[in-house]
């Protein structure tokens, strides 16, 4: 870029808002569709294990808690294809908006 286009293309963003935000303190609104954290009804889910199936990451596991079989989401394998939530078929499984995973615990990458 030559100096006078620099200097006009600086002139001008002087005068514009800023093209970012201050994460964490300002947060873009998210999109409908967005894939953040799984939201998983329990109350829903008949324990067919399709969800598991159909999982390409592997990421879910059905585990049995007080006789009733449901599944299990590893965050730290999840792709957020959603293809369990796609295969669900009474709706347990939920594209949820949560998107601040990080931890240093492997049990909070688990939704339960
Ligand atoms: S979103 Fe995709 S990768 Fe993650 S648990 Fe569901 S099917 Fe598996
Ligand atoms: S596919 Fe749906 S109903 Fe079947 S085990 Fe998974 S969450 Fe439960």
């Amino acid at each position: 870029m030559r100096l006078p286009s620099l200097i006009r293309e600086v002139w001008a963003n002087l005068l514009k808002k800023p093209a970012t935000v201050k994460y964490p303190f300002e947060k873009l609104p998210l999109s409908k569709t967005y894939r953040g954290k799984h939201e998983l009804m329990r109350d829903r889910c008949v324990g067919c294990g399709l969800c598991a199936k159909i999982c390409p990451a592997f990421a879910i596991t059905m585990r049995s808690v007080y006789g009733k079989v449901s599944p299990e989401v590893d965050l730290a394998k999840c792709i957020f294809c959603y293809q369990c939530e796609d295969v669900c078929p009474r709706g347990a499984i939920k594209r949820g908006k949560e998107y601040e995973l990080a931890s240093w615990s492997r049990n909070e990458m688990i939704v339960r």
